[in-house]
């Protein structure tokens, strides 16, 4: 079955056995043998942590199991093994799996192999790879990925650690000039790393070169004899951070440099490094290219976060799901027993919408892991690689976000039971939290994806009208949506036939749902791009005033397009599956998402005349219905979000 503008047939009832696993491969995707490895492999010991544990045996905890999976070569995912290409989807897979379980866990191997070992990987030549990477993917080798400091969070450009280039001895000296120049928040810093991915300027004869990257040894690699820890390198101070919101296993701390020393060699020199004659060489000429050249490379940490958050929503809507289905509460009205939470129309509203988006984020996290295959196995375009980060950057932002709300939303789903440590879901919670703050603030990262909508405008706006403005950015939509999904000519076909309908289309015409979201990003982008044009004008001393004031515009639009990048993987997704059943239930799921994303948006598709009042009605009754025709199947939709039941560790689902 292909869908149709009237993909809406009647679905056959819940006695499929076959109905979890081929959803499971239908979300699983083009990944479904790497994930189903993961499932088969990951041990089960490694996965749950005694949530009463203490800090400091957290930590503990937390770096042994982390040996361990090094142990089994997990820390080797993704990179280059015996002359073979590095894959990275690997990475993101293994870094997935490894999220269903403690994010303490997962949080430490981000550090350890993805930034740590990634910062060498992506930053240093390949002699510098060879030296350095073996013992960071072994375990054997622990260190930091140094990059924020007291004053400088966000704003990475800005940071004050200074790498300088002293001719005479051959040696870069690393320091802090100011106490806001302190690294901190570090992982890895607190305890257990040996050395540091230091970002800092680099100086190198009287000229700086803008942020680069050094490896700098923080600790004795062996412990003295009759000593319990590492000493502390000269020149270096280290802090601990202490007690977290979350993530106590994760030994975040401070580290500042007075004046440190280490040789020329150790400066990551991919993009830019120091020769033999002492002189500064790079292939890249611009000091702000270079810089965003850098951070590109470290795109897949992005990645990661996104879809770590996902896996999480992932597990507490399992729990959740699972503990609905078997908790009774107040008889039922034919005196046969007392009503399953589940089968009451409101926790149907907070689960099943919130399942549906939760497949949604997992096609589109699906098409966002081929993209970074994509740039990083092949030669591509800038605007290819632009586009990877703008969508890495929405995807981040959307599913750490979406994990934050539904964390919580599960945790209440479960009343009393929910709150209790035992059932994992207030870990799940409290551990999720920072997720929506590292690897880029997600409010920082939506303003990358305006900014980058609004790149392709402004060269054409100078001299244009506002009429030739709205034209140009009509333009501009059109292509943008042209290069993005593997299923565009679908896409298009139902749009432009919901488009001839016109009012005539159902709430349930897929084309009529697209066509909406499409319409909604159009009109905010369009807008958007007119007002920052009139901004761009505005005096040079009040051009800050003019475009801050345009910020929550520019959120928004970055919102809208993420949401119709959502939607169109998901349709996308759903022409992929093979199972006709699975496809069925997809399709429905994909309407829930569909229409409860325009429900919760109803009062802007009103004041945009969008819609009428009797449609706006009708978005939440469909919502309802779609709740109440999802019901039956809802032990194997939650199945289908792949996570093995051993795995969740939640003790009301067994008593
Ligand atoms: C547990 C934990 C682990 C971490 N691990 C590491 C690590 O290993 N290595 C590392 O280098 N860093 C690490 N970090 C740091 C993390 O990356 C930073 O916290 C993050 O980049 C945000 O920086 P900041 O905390 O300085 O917040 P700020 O940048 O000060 O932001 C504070 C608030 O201001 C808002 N804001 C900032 N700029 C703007 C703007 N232009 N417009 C509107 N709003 C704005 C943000 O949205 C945010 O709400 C970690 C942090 C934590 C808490």
């Amino acid at each position: 079955m292909t869908q149709t503008a009237d993909h809406h047939t009647d679905v056959p009832h819940a006695d499929d056995p076959r109905l979890g696993e081929a959803l499971k491969v239908a979300l699983d995707g083009p990944y479904h043998e790497a994930r189903q490895r993961a499932r088969d492999t990951l041990d089960p010991a490694v996965m749950l942590r005694d949530p009463a544990m203490p800090m400091a045996e957290a930590r503990e905890w937390t770096k042994n199991a982390l040996v361990s999976l090094a142990a089994q070569g997990w820390g080797n995912a993704g990179y280059p093994v015996n002359g073979a290409a590095g894959d990275p989807a690997a990475a993101v897979m293994s870094f997935e799996a490894i999220s269903h379980g403690d994010l303490s866990l997962t949080i430490k191997c981000g550090v350890q192999f993805g930034l740590w070992g990634g910062a060498i990987a992506g930053l240093g030549t390949p002699d510098q790879v060879a030296e350095w990477l073996p013992d960071v993917v072994a375990a054997r080798h622990f260190g930091c990925f140094a990059m924020t400091e007291y004053g400088h969070g966000s704003d990475v450009q800005n940071i004050e650690t200074t790498l300088t280039y002293d001719a005479a001895t051959d040696e870069i000296v690393v320091h802090s000039p100011t106490p806001s120049a302190t690294k901190t928040y570090i992982g890895n810093a607190a305890e257990h790393g040996q050395s540091a991915a230091v970002f800092g300027q680099l100086w190198v004869d009287g000229t700086c070169h803008g942020v680069h990257c050094a490896i700098v040894p923080i600790r004795d690699r062996e412990l003295a004899p009759g000593h319990q820890k590492a000493a502390v390198r000269p020149g270096v101070t280290l802090g601990d951070n202490g007690h977290k919101g979350g993530l106590l296993g994760v030994d975040n701390g401070t580290i500042s440099f007075d004046q440190v020393r280490i040789p020329r060699s150790y400066l990551l020199s991919r993009y830019g490094g120091i020769d033999d004659s002492g002189a500064y060489v790079s292939d890249i000429s611009s000091m702000n290219k270079r810089f965003f050249t850098m951070l590109g490379t470290l795109v897949r940490g992005r990645v990661c976060v996104g879809a770590g958050a996902a896996a999480a929503a992932r597990r507490a809507l399992s729990i959740a799901t699972r503990y609905a289905l078997k908790r009774r509460q107040f008889p039922a009205p034919d005196g046969d027993g007392a009503v399953l939470l589940l089968d009451y129309r409101w926790h149907q509203r907070r689960l099943l919408p919130a399942i549906a988006e939760s497949y949604a984020l997992g096609f589109a996290n699906n098409e966002l892991v081929e993209l970074l295959v994509q740039c990083q196995t092949t030669d591509v375009s800038e605007g290819l690689q632009r586009s990877l980060e703008s969508r890495a950057a929405g995807l981040k932002a959307a599913q750490s976000r979406f994990a934050n709300d539904v964390i919580q939303v599960c945790r209440e789903a479960c009343g009393g039971a929910g709150y209790m440590s035992e059932n994992y879901l207030t870990l799940l919670r409290q551990d999720v939290d920072i997720f929506a703050t590292f690897e880029g603030d997600n409010t920082v990262l939506m303003q990358l994806v305006a900014k980058g909508l609004l790149l392709g405008y402004r060269e054409q706006w100078t001299g244009l009208d506002r009429r030739e403005t709205i034209t140009k950015t009509a333009d501009l939509v059109g292509r943008m949506l042209m290069e993005r999904t593997s299923a565009r000519a679908l896409i298009d076909a139902l749009a432009t036939a919901a488009r001839r309908k016109g009012l005539e289309a159902s709430v349930l015409d897929r084309g009529w749902q697209i066509l909406m979201f499409e319409e909604r990003e159009r009109h905010v982008l369009e807008s958007l791009a007119a007002r920052v044009r009139n901004a761009s004008k505005a005096p040079q001393g009040s051009k800050f005033e003019a475009i801050n004031a345009l910020q929550d515009h520019m959120l928004a639009a970055a919102k809208v397009h993420t949401d119709n990048l959502i939607l169109e993987a998901f349709v996308a997704g759903i022409e992929q599956c093979q199972d006709q059943h699975a496809k069925q239930i997809l399709g429905k799921l994909c309407d829930l998402y569909a229409v409860s994303n325009l429900e919760a948006d109803r009062a802007w598709f009103l004041e945009h005349n969008f819609i009428t009042d009797g449609r706006s009605k009708s978005l939440k009754r469909v919502c309802n219905t779609l709740c109440a025709e999802l019901r039956p199947d809802a032990l194997a939709i939650v199945e289908g979000l792949g996570i093995p039941a051993d795995w969740l560790g939640s003790q009301m689902l067994n008593d």
